[in-house]
């Protein structure tokens, strides 16, 4: 009976009329009398703190101050046109100003009351002014539910011209929290709100919107922080625990001939410390009768090809076919040809599929796969298609794994009667504790160790007018017989832009690197997969001096003669694919260069961004500093993640330790009652079912 009445309609609050409801729906999500408990203000301003007129400057974030209004006058014309109060107070005079509600206003407040105004405060011909202000009288500010710290809520410019701002909302909470005449019943159960130390929840629902003082606000907040992540994480854990039981993997129980015949005989030289340890754990899993489900983080060049292969030929030993799936074509026909190198005289059957395969290739790869012959298929997407078939498919490795969304992941799921085992490949590292809710129901291994004798690549930063400095530079290392990769940004939104930035940089390249004393290849998206192949063999092979190309060279591509990556407008990109594609070169014994060129004129973060590539060369540390920087929700893969829903305000960048804690408890819950059967946990199953029933098709394979 309490919690039905959370769940009515808030169109049943009082304040909230049908049109107000449609917009609480329509612009912030908030449907139920729950719903507006749990908008949690962003942040909170001291409303104890009153400024004075003459303190004002267009720095200050936002202020409160107290006076009266003057007069109005009306200023500008047509949309320009707008409502000026002259508010005043001991120490001098600014300026109120609203473009919209303008009869509201003049209607509503009048001269000879005193008045709060709050907002953020600008200047304007040298006046300082606040624009569409939240004002209110002082008497009656005094009579609100009383707090020091006032929550504010984030609102959108349609609600705002409908004035419902922050201030309503915060009166709306105010009349609801009011009404509640009940305790409103737990989330948590006792053990864990009083064994952790956390506010109640009646409490802390009271005190996010009200609180009383700082460390109210902070208790409650890391309550629902708190609950937020462990909810998350206990689900992740509990949906690992429920595929293992059910899902028997595959038992890959021996190594066989084909994977020593390589080891011994193919091998050009020893694996790496991680390797082995990854390999290690990789034949565990494999032997477990478990079904394995493992992301292999490696940094670039660490030697991730060489771990997938020799995976793939543990399958083959024990009778099973293998795939490798890439997200490009061109990392695709790279992955064939170095895998169908490494097998040289041994006898396995290796095909490339891909989105421009010829209709006799895929008919015989078709067949191969069906008849058993095929043992190793490496392909794109095109692997997913409804009509690729395989005998019996016992391992699906997929390369660079943050371009396939789950959904494709899913459907290579379905191609065998028993899910295959899984390894999913990625060269973003990314930081432990958001693997933790990323990939939370995956097993984690990493590579963290390159080969031996690689010399660390130098990165510099230079601006484009010092452009003829760098240009001497390629040239003396031209001269030094290397090769150099010159890219471009390529950014869906401003496409046609980023190709004109792409020719503009090809014709000044052709016209400082002339023919026929040099040789420049371009490679981009427009072309067709031959032309494609066509100028990457003439760079791989060694023809070209210079590789001009978009982003599409940014995973993958193994040329160990390059030595010098020039990153143009290395602004536009984030710190995972600058850190990617400079993991193109240094793959030599040579010394290596990543040249970032970017604007004269930077945006702070962009040049902190780029001091962070000039100064460290770990994939981790540069993750780490991306989720710092951008946070989480730039980072490519989120979307997919596990997390069905916004999180309302826990956050993965900050909260990391937060993350590792509540994961913790959650495994040692799971530990003890696995089912979560047992009376004290009740409310978990409850909770999950409320906050994951409907949205957990995610899963089945990430
Ligand atoms: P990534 O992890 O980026 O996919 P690759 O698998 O492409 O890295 O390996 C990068 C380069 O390092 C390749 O040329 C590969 O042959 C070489 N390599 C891999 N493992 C070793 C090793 N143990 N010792 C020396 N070189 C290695
Ligand atoms: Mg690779």
């Amino acid at each position: 009976m309490m919690q039905d009445f959370l769940d009515s309609n808030i169109t049943y609050l009082s304040g909230v009329g049908p049109k107000r409801a449609e917009l609480l729906n329509s612009e912030l999500n908030i449907s139920t009398f729950r719903d507006l408990l749990y908008y949690f203000p962003y942040r909170y301003v001291d409303r104890t703190r009153f400024y004075k007129i003459a303190e004002l400057d267009p720095d200050l974030p936002f202020v409160q101050v107290k006076g009266y209004i003057r007069g109005y006058s009306t200023e500008g014309f047509g949309s320009g046109k707008r409502l000026v109060a002259e508010f005043y107070d001991e120490t001098g005079a600014m300026k109120l100003v609203w473009f919209k509600g303008i009869k509201w206003i003049t209607a509503s407040y009048t001269t000879g009351i005193e008045y709060i105004v709050f907002g953020k405060p600008g200047v304007f011909n040298g006046v300082v002014n606040i624009i569409h202000p939240e004002i209110e009288a002082s008497e009656k500010a005094s009579q609100r539910i009383n707090s020091a710290l006032q929550a504010q809520y984030n609102t959108t410019e349609k609600l705002k011209a409908q004035f419902i701002t922050s201030k309503t909302i915060s009166k709306l909470t105010g009349n609801l929290l009011k009404q509640i005449k009940f305790r409103i019943p737990e989330t948590l159960p006792a053990y864990i709100v009083s064994g952790y130390h956390l506010m109640e929840l009646h409490e802390a629902l009271h005190k996010i919107h009200f609180p009383g003082n700082v460390q109210e606000m902070e208790k409650s907040r890391y309550r629902f922080r708190f609950e937020e992540l462990f909810y998350i994480e206990l689900n992740l854990l509990r949906y690992k625990t429920y595929r293992n039981q059910k899902n028997k993997g595959f038992v890959f129980s021996s190594v066989g001939e084909n994977f020593y015949n390589f080891y011994y005989n193919n091998l050009p030289f020893s694996l790496t410390g991680a390797q082995k340890k990854v390999m290690k754990e990789i034949r565990k899993d494999l032997g477990s009768g478990r079904q394995m489900n493992r992301l292999l983080q490696g940094d670039v060049g660490s030697g991730k090809t060489l771990v997938a292969l020799m995976s793939m030929l543990i399958a083959v030993d024990n009778g099973y076919q293998a795939c490798l799936m890439a997200p490009t074509e061109i990392l695709a026909m790279q992955h064939y040809q170095t895998i169908s190198k490494m097998l040289e005289g041994i006898s396995l059957k290796v095909s490339l599929l891909t989105g421009s395969s010829k209709k006799s290739a895929r008919e015989s790869v078709d067949k191969a796969l069906q008849d058993g012959s095929l043992n190793i298929l490496i392909g794109t997407h095109a692997l997913i298609e409804e009509n690729v078939r395989f005998l019996n498919l016992g391992l699906v490795i997929i390369d660079e794994q943050h371009r396939f969304g789950v959904a494709q992941r899913a459907r290579l799921w379905e191609k065998s009667s028993n899910p295959p085992h899984v390894l999913v490949m990625t060269a973003t590292p990314i930081p432990r504790t958001l693997a933790m809710t990323l990939y939370g129901d995956l097993d984690v291994s990493v590579i963290d160790e390159l080969p031996p004798g690689r010399v660390p690549v130098k990165t510099m930063h230079y601006l484009d007018s010092e452009r003829n400095k760098v240009f001497g530079f390629l040239r003396s290392q031209i001269a030094l017989g290397r090769q150099i990769f010159v890219v471009y940004p390529l950014i869906k939104e401003s496409e046609k832009m980023d190709y004109k930035d792409l020719e503009d940089g090809w014709d000044t390249i052709s016209r400082v690197f002339p023919a026929p004393k040099y040789c420049i290849s371009i490679v981009h998206g427009k072309m067709t997969p031959a032309d494609k192949e066509s100028s990457m063999r003439l760079f791989r092979e060694g023809y070209a001096h210079i590789l001009v190309a978009t982003t599409v060279i940014e995973v993958g591509v193994d040329i160990p003669n390059a030595t010098v990556m020039v990153i143009e407008s290395a602004e536009r990109f984030g710190l995972s694919q600058l850190h990617q594609l400079r993991g193109r070169v240094g793959r030599g014994a040579d010394q290596s260069y990543c040249i970032l060129m970017s604007a004269d004129k930077l945006t702070r973060e962009a040049s902190k961004r780029l001091e962070v590539m000039v100064r460290s060369s770990d994939g981790f540390e540069i993750a780490e500093m991306d989720l710092q920087l951008r946070g989480p929700g730039d980072l490519e893969g989120t979307q997919q993640s596990g997390i069905p829903f916004d999180l309302r305000i826990a956050s993965l960048a900050k909260d990391g330790q937060v993350i590792e804690y509540v994961r913790g408890i959650a495994e040692k819950i799971l530990d003890g009652d696995p089912q979560l059967d047992e009376p004290q946990n009740a409310i978990l199953r409850t909770e999950l079912k409320r906050l994951f029933s409907q949205k957990q098709s995610w899963s089945s394979i990430s």
